[in-house]
């Protein structure tokens, strides 16, 4: 049988995005690089500063948004991402990680939330 991850490599270009929002849901916090910050900062009309006091967190050497681990992105709002012309890297790269690429237990785990990744990689189901 063929590994998911394979049938992943193969078809990633039909991958093609629902905007169910499940991913933004699901537990886990969204990482922020310097061009991030500038774009989110300049979307929301705010200055970098104050963007960042107000919506991250540093996480090591790392900035993250604020918000819980268990409740997902607080940038997910009843109509869907507040910020998706600018979302992060993080966000604009999902499903195509690298670990994604690697590890089945890893493609698995996005497979039971995203109906668009399932739908490439198992479409008989
Ligand atoms: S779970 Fe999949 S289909 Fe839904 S928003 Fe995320 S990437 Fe798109
Ligand atoms: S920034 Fe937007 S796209 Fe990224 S996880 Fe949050 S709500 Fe989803």
């Amino acid at each position: 049988m063929t590994a998911i991850t394979e049938i992943f490599r193969k078809k990633q270009n039909e991958f093609s995005c629902g905007r169910c929002g499940k991913c933004c849901a699901m537990e886990g916090y969204v990482f922020l690089n310097r061009d991030d910050v500038e774009a989110i900062a300049a979307y929301m009309g705010m200055e970098k500063t104050s963007f960042l006091k107000k919506h991250t967190l540093r996480y090591g050497d790392r900035i993250r948004f604020r918000g819980e681990y268990a409740r997902g992105c607080p940038m997910l709002e009843s109509s869907g991402c507040a910020i998706y012309p600018a979302r992060p890297r993080q966000c604009r790269t999902f499903p195509f990680w690298y670990e994604n690429f690697r590890y089945e237990s890893s493609l698995e785990h996005c497979m039971e939330y995203c109906g668009s990744l399932r739908r490439i990689i198992r479409p008989q189901r």
